[in-house]
C-alpha cells in the first residue's frame, strides 16, 4: 500500500474536508467535503479493533489519478478487503485514462481515435466508447450544441491542462482571433460521423483532418460508471463514498444508516460550502465551475469551460452548477453543459435526463430544479 495515504478513521468529517479543500484548490477540485456527517452512534461510543480501527466506521483512502485527488472511504469490515479494493480502484481509474480517454497518451483509444482524423476508413471504436460517443453526440443535439466533445483543437489552444485553480501560469497569453478562428474551424459534433456497421456492436468513427476529440468533460462520469460497477463486484464493501475532484459517488448504506452528506463547494469562497445534499444510497453528483481550472489576468478570469461558439471561456451567469442523477456519465457532461446553458435552458435539458440541478449565480442567487429541493440545505452562513 505504498501509494496510498491511508487515513484509520477517527475524525471523518475533519479528514476529508481537509483532504477535500485541498482538491478545492488544486489541479481539478471543485468539491468541499465528500461527507460531512455530524457523528453517528458508532462513532462515539463504538469500540478499537486490534488495529486501532473503530468497529463501524469507515477506511479511508486517499490518491492521485486523472489529474486529481481521488478520496475513498470504504464501509467493510476487513482493513484487507478494504485495502484490495482501493488499489483495485484506483487501478480502474488508471486504466481507464491510460487506454480509453487520454488524449496525450499514446495507449489510448481517444489517442488513436484522434490520428484516424481525416482518414477515409474511419476508426472502429470499441463498444465502450461507441456507446459513449454517442450519448455524448445525443447530449450535443439536446444541449443546442454547448456541450461539445469536438473541442479538442479549441482546448489545446487555451492550454487548459497546463491549468490549475488560480496557479500562475508563466507566459499566458490568450490566443488570437485569427488562432482561435482556425482552431474553431476544425470544431464542432456535426463533424463527427459514427456508423453503425451491423445492426448491433461498435461504431465506426469518421472525423475530418484536424478534428479532435476531447472528454474532459465526461472522464470522471466515466470514472464514477466504472467504479459503480466495482462496487457491485465487492459484496464485501457495503458503502462508500469515492471523490474525484468535480465528481462525488455515493454507494451503498453506512452501517447505522444514516445518510450521506455531502458538501457543495462555494463557488465564491472555496473553503465554505453552498450547502449540502443529504442523500440515500447510490449517487452521482458533479459540479461545473468557473473555480476549478482558470487563470486570472488583468482582471479577466479565464477558466476551462468553453463556449463551442466562441471557442473562448463561456461567459455565463453562472459561477457553479451541480447536477445530481444515478447515471455519472451524464451527470458530468449535463454539469459542463448547464455551466454554458444557464439555469433556463439548463432544468429543460436536465428534465430530459431525469437529472436534479443547482445553480450558484453569479449575484450570490442560488436556482434549483424543483426535485433537488428535498436534498438540499442551504448553508445559512455562507459567505
Ligand atoms: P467539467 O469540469 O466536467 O465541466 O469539464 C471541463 C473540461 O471539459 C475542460 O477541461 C475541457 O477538457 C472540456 N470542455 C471544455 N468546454 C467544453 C464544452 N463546451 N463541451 C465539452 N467539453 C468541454
Ligand atoms: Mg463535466
Amino acid at each position: 500500500m505504498k501509494l496510498f495515504l491511508k487515513t484509520v478513521k477517527t475524525a471523518v468529517s475533519c479528514a476529508i474536508a481537509t483532504a477535500l479543500l485541498c482538491c478545492g484548490c488544486g489541479a481539478a477540485g471543485a468539491w468541499r467535503g465528500a461527507e460531512e456527517n455530524p457523528g453517528t452512534a458508532q462513532r462515539d461510543g463504538g469500540h478499537a479493533d486490534s488495529a486501532g480501527h473503530t468497529v463501524g466506521e469507515p477506511w479511508q483512502y486517499a490518491d492521485t489519478a486523472m489529474g486529481t485527488v481521488v478520496q475513498q472511504t470504504i464501509y467493510t469490515k476487513d482493513e484487507e478487503k478494504a485495502e484490495d479494493f482501493a488499489e483495485q480502484a484506483m487501478e480502474v481509474l488508471r486504466r481507464l485514462e491510460r487506454e480509453q480517454i487520454s488524449w496525450r497518451l499514446d495507449t489510448s483509444e481517444v489517442y488513436r481515435a484522434n490520428t484516424y482524423a481525416g482518414s477515409e476508413d474511419g476508426f472502429l471504436l470499441s463498444e465502450e466508447l461507441s456507446v459513449l460517443l454517442e450519448s455524448c453526440q445525443l447530449l450535443w443535439e439536446r444541449s443546442d450544441g454547448a456541450f461539445d466533445v469536438t473541442l479538442g483543437a479549441a482546448i489545446r489552444l487555451w492550454n487548459i491542462d497546463k491549468w490549475a485553480a488560480g496557479e500562475a501560469v508563466e507566459d499566458f497569453l490568450p490566443p488570437s482571433e485569427e488562432e482561435l478562428a482556425r482552431a474553431l474551424a476544425t470544431c464542432g459534433s456535426q463533424r463527427m460521423r459514427l456508423v453503425r456497421e451491423a445492426s448491433a456492436g461498435p461504431l465506426r468513427l469518421f472525423l475530418p483532418k484536424g478534428t479532435q476529440l476531447d472528454l474532459g468533460a465526461v472522464g470522471k462520469g466515466l470514472a464514477m460508471e466504472n467504479l459503480n460497477r466495482l462496487l457491485i463486484q465487492h459484496p464485501d464493501v457495503t458503502a462508500a463514498v469515492i471523490s474525484l475532484g468535480g465528481s462525488i459517488l455515493t454507494y451503498g448504506s453506512k452501517p447505522d444508516d444514516s445518510p450521506w452528506r455531502v458538501g457543495i463547494v462555494n463557488p465564491f469562497d472555496t473553503s465554505d460550502s453552498i450547502g449540502i445534499l443529504t442523500l440515500e444510497g447510490q449517487w452521482c453528483i458533479s459540479t461545473s465551475g468557473d473555480y476549478e481550472r482558470y487563470v486570472d489576468l488583468d482582471g479577466v478570469r479565464y477558466h476551462h469551460i468553453l463556449d463551442p461558439k466562441t471557442g473562448a471561456p463561456a461567459v455565463s451567469e453562472v459561477r457553479g452548477v451541480t447536477i445530481l442523477m444515478k447515471d455519472g456519465l451524464l451527470d458530468d457532461g449535463l454539469s459542463t453543459a448547464c455551466f454554458i446553458l444557464g439555469p433556463e435552458k439548463g432544468m429543460a435539458l436536465t428534465e430530459q435526463y431525469g437529472a436534479e440541478a443547482l445553480f450558484v449565480m453569479a449575484d450570490g442567487r442560488l436556482e434549483l430544479s424543483e426535485g433537488m429541493k428535498q436534498y438540499f440545505t442551504e448553508n445559512q452562513n455562507r459567505k
